[in-house]
């Protein structure tokens, strides 16, 4: 196999459970999470350089200025980026890493990393997106009528995703999100030198 690791970019609504499922991918399979910047307000239990590096704006404009983000993008009245160094340094070392972003920040990347995976995981259907998010208790109603307008806006891009992921259950969906990258990293395109060091060595 080819060394160097893997950029995985996963979308999807906000309220999609998204975090539990890529929380469970680190968890459960080992994979190298990216925090990344933002500049909203903590929710209640989160924890600065764990969930987010939270930032104010004129730090976060700082450092797109000094280049520190492989890519960023505004989401609802806030900024968020992914910082770059902790990235390179992971896929250099052969891990593979788990960007959790927007569909502009996955699109970015996608233009830099040509062979990044990029997987969008989404409920079943609107209702039950929105009965998430009402659920999560954590956002008034004007954020979450936000939130479901942003995410109207991004089921259009959809289609900018390779893969397309169900989150009904929970388990089944970590593993399938898994089983979608595993494939991924087997694909002949991904495994070029591998093959030629391969024939080199059976030829000898
Ligand atoms: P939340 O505020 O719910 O944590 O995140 C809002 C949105 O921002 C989510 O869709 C999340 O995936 C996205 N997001 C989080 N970090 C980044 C990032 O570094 N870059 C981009 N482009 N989007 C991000």
């Amino acid at each position: 196999m080819d060394n160097k690791g893997k950029l995985i970019v996963i979308s999807g609504f906000s309220g999609a459970g998204k975090g539990t499922v890529v929380k469970g991918l680190v968890e459960k399979y080992g994979y190298s999470l990216s925090v990344s910047a933002t500049t909203r307000q903590p929710r209640p239990g989160e924890v600065d350089g764990r969930e987010y590096y939270f930032k104010s704006v004129a730090d976060f404009k700082n450092l797109i200025d000094y280049n520190g983000f492989i890519e960023w993008a505004q989401y609802v009245d806030n900024y968020y980026g992914t910082p770059r160094k902790f990235v390179e340094d992971e896929i250099d070392a052969g891990r593979d890493v788990i960007l959790e972003i927007e569909v502009q920040g996955a699109m970015n990347v996608k233009s830099q990393y040509p062979d990044a995976v990029l997987i969008f995981i989404t409920t079943p259907d609107r209702n039950t997106l929105e009965a998430r998010l009402r659920g999560r208790g954590s956002e008034d109603d004007a954020t979450i009528a936000k939130r479901l307008k942003r995410a109207a806006e991004e089921a259009e891009s959809i289609d900018s995703y390779e893969y397309i992921v169900v989150n009904d259950d929970i388990n089944t969906c970590i593993d399938t999100v898994n089983s979608v990258i595993l494939s991924r990293k087997c694909a002949k395109e991904n495994n070029l030198s591998f093959i030629a060091a391969l024939k080199d060595d059976f030829r000898r």
